[in-house]
């Protein structure tokens, strides 16, 4: 039998989200794996899609989105980061954050070309570079802080010999809800001018700080011309389904992305595209008040991981809690969640799986706490049993 997948892309399989997922449905589990939340966003939001289905726009976007959708990404940058930003030709929209990756990475990226990555690093990241035809080099971060060391990504850039290209970050981190601080940005940005490098930087969870604050990278010196910011509305108003996001940056690596998203989707979703329009443009107090909720709830699920033993690594934002399984005699997370639905009817996710090195995040495990009290407290308390 010739092999069905590429070779490019055999490494990867089936994402384990849908792998854990799959499981959390087949034994009734709490599914704290994949991170979405279990109530949907604020009402207005998707009363203006339902409002727009029925009045349209329902035929092709234009590829570069709704005027009035690029509008307001560009009045959203203006509000939360002072960044001015030309609608027509600094904006892009995509089908999800995860679109605006696939874009920007296949926009920029010859083979033979290097990425950096930070591992763990969210799993569509080496699926992307891989379809590229480029090659990645992992930095990893370690527990109990996460802290990204840019001597280390300065040694990988030097170690690729020239080759490194794309420095892709992910600030705040899926999974360990660090925040990279000014400081590591600066050293971060002079790393990518002395060296040449684009950065692609994944902001997802830009509006979800509990602790700190989010400085997108672009707004540091030198780095407006070099830098491509991707985000989406899912995560900020718990909205993962409509995959609605966007990439922005100076006119010519917008351009490249837009080069590579015209031939992927070409354009996504116009009703949609219509109402986070809207959805963007709504108050600061309905993004706090979204940001407040989710910091209740990670309190929450992190005072009950902690009471059931388990050593717990508070993340200061984003959907997810990581602890170390080593604390309740577990030598491999792996294992542990794979065993675990059965064992305490919840599902989460062993770190390793978005890791190269496998002893990086051998004994952590991911919780997603974008749930209902009641949901979170079950889980909790069926975790409780677990500790010897
Ligand atoms: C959820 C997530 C994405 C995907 O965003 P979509 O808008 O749903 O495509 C991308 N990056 C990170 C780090 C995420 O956690």
């Amino acid at each position: 039998m010739p092999h069905a997948t590429a070779a490019r892309l055999r490494p990867f399989g089936t994402t384990i989200f849908a792998e854990m997922t799959a499981l959390a449905a087949r034994t009734g589990a709490i599914n704290l794996g994949q991170g979405f939340p279990d109530e949907d966003g604020p009402v207005e939001i998707r009363r203006a899609a339902a409002d727009a289905l029925l009045a349209g726009p329902n035929q092709y976007a234009p590829a570069r989105g709704l005027p009035v959708l690029c509008e307001a990404i560009a009045a959203h940058a203006a509000r939360f980061h002072g960044t001015t930003l030309d609608p027509e030709t600094q904006v892009q929209v995509t089908v999800g954050a995860t679109e605006g990756i696939a874009a920007s990475l296949l926009g920029l990226l010859d083979p033979g070309d290097e990425v950096i990555l930070v591992e763990p690093y969210y799993d569509s990241y080496a699926a992307i570079v891989a379809m590229a035809g480029a090659t990645r080099r992992t930095v990893g971060v370690r527990p109990p802080h996460f802290a990204l060391d840019p001597d280390e990504v300065e040694a990988a850039v030097v170690a690729s010999g020239g080759r490194a290209r794309v420095l892709l970050l992910n600030s705040p981190h899926n999974p360990t809800g660090t925040v990279l601080g000014r400081e590591t940005l600066e050293a971060l940005a002079r790393i990518c001018r002395e060296h040449d490098l684009v950065a692609v930087c994944d902001d997802v969870y830009e509006h979800l700080v509990y602790d700190g604050e989010h400085v997108p990278l672009h707004t540091l010196e030198g780095m407006a011309e070099r830098t491509l910011t991707v985000s989406s509305v899912g995560k900020t108003f718990a909205l993962t389904g409509w995959k609605v996001g966007w990439v922005t940056g100076p006119p010519d690596l917008v351009a490249a992305a837009a080069t590579a998203k015209q031939f992927l989707t070409f354009s996504g979703h116009g009703p949609l595209q219509q109402a986070v329009a809207l959805a963007l443009g709504l108050s600061d107090g309905t993004y706090a008040a979204t940001r407040d909720t989710l910091r209740a709830k990670r309190d929450r699920l992190c005072a009950g991981l902690e009471s059931a033993g388990l050593t717990t690594f508070v993340p200061a934002a984003g959907y997810f809690a990581v602890v170390d399984v080593a604390s309740i005699g577990e030598a491999d997370g792996h294992a542990f969640c794979l065993a675990l639905p059965e064992r305490a009817g919840v599902v989460g996710v062993p770190v390793s799986v978005f890791c190269d090195d496998p002893e990086l995040a051998r004994t952590l495990v991911r919780f997603a706490f974008p749930k209902r009290e009641a949901v979170i407290d079950e889980a909790a308390s069926r975790l409780a049993g677990l500790a010897r």
